[in-house]
């Protein structure tokens, strides 16, 4: 579930987006890059679905030109304005055309046609880490440490940039083919210079100072660091309802009592006890020190934090992916009747509110 409560290609001939033969990773920061938004469908074959979000889908597709495989995000624009996500429609947008870091998924371009947006993104076939994680039901802490040193810097990178992620989950983070992680779903991702009072994110991972709709910034990201560090050691989220009721969930949250299983290692629940405070004047991300406080503490001592960022550091599970396309990562979802796609005659009552696309 997620809540929301606001009402409000790259140059692909020489990056190698899908209309190019070839293509590299390059990590810059960020800079509005030319996204080529000359794609349209007929230059992919839809292969199948990956996903399904609340505001829309995520299809497999492959490239006519360079043959490679990208995910193709589509939203349908009367539910994006029905569900009053205009705003952070364009917003995603806008963030994932500046953004360029190894562990966040890369945009090369978007379309539309009268009725929907489209989002070409690398395909991410390792799957989700929530998959992993429930599957192995806790992580031993090398590797939820090797996972949350890579979203640490990625979300640092985006913060450094002026952007506050607001929806880390295991959900949204994805492994590539080589076991690193890619962030995707930057629906709530926005610029936020100062300080913001938008109620959205995932409910478990909501800080305290959202749900008690206080203003509030980057320091958001950080306590949902600190949520993710501590479902992946424990195999579930600090705070939870049996009832899966809400209101007692954020009760909890409020009241920030977490109790730490005794299999913790003692440098990892100082972290998390810095990260899972609600008082912002504590919590680490959120001090003059910045990331620092993170980077710097005990617990990531043995991180080489220039060698994770160059991928260098083997990650701990190699994703089973026999070819480039193969999704078998992913859950099979029902499949949509393509045919709604590309239908140029019909009206588009919406196409001023998205521009950009
Ligand atoms: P979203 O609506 O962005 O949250 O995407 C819904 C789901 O689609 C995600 O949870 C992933 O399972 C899948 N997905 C999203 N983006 C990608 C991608 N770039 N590569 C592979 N799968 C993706």
């Amino acid at each position: 579930m997620v809540v929301s409560a606001d009402a409000a290609a790259a140059n692909s001939a020489v990056t190698g987006g899908p209309g190019a033969v070839n293509s590299s990773l390059n990590a810059v920061p960020a800079t509005r890059r030319k996204l080529s938004g000359r794609y349209a469908l007929s230059d992919f074959t839809v292969e199948r679905t990956l996903g399904t979000g609340s505001f829309g889908r995520v299809h497999l597709v492959r490239s006519r030109h360079n043959m490679r495989f990208y995910a193709v995000k589509v939203l349908r624009k009367e539910q994006v304005v029905r569900m009053k996500q205009v705003e952070h429609t364009n917003s995603e947008r806008a963030v994932l055309e500046v953004v360029r870091h190894p562990f966040l998924v890369n945009l090369w371009g978007t379309f539309s046609d009268p009725t929907f947006l489209f989002m070409v993104m690398d395909f991410v076939p390792g799957g989700e880490l929530f998959t992993l994680l429930r599957k192995s039901q806790r992580f031993p802490h090398p590797v939820a440490k090797f996972y949350a040193a890579e979203v640490a810097l990625a979300i640092d990178y985006l913060h450094q940039n002026g952007f506050v992620y607001r929806d880390l989950k295991p959900e949204n983070i994805l492994l590539a083919a080589d076991g690193h992680l890619k962030i995707t779903d930057f629906g709530f991702a926005k610029y936020v210079p100062d300080v913001t009072w938008t109620l959205c994110g995932t409910p478990d991972y909501l800080a305290p100072e959202i749900v008690s709709s206080k203003g509030y910034n980057k320091s958001v990201d950080w306590w949902a660091l600190g949520v993710l560090l501590f479902e992946m050691l424990a195999g579930h989220p600090p705070f939870f309802t049996e009832d899966g009721n809400p209101i007692k969930l954020y009760e909890k949250i409020i009241q920030c009592k977490v109790r730490y299983p005794p299999y913790f290692e003692p440098a990892a629940k100082d972290l998390l006890k810095n990260l899972l405070t609600a008082d912002l004047s504590k919590r680490f991300g959120n001090l003059h020190r910045g990331s620092k406080d993170i980077f710097g503490h005990l617990w990531f001592a043995e991180v080489d934090w220039d060698r994770l960022y160059r991928r260098e550091i083997p990650a701990p599970y190699l994703p089973t992916v026999a070819t480039d396309g193969d999704a078998s990562q992913f859950e099979r979802y029902p499949e949509n009747d393509l045919a709604e796609y590309n239908m140029h005659d019909l009206p588009d009552m919406y196409g001023g509110l998205f521009p950009d696309f």
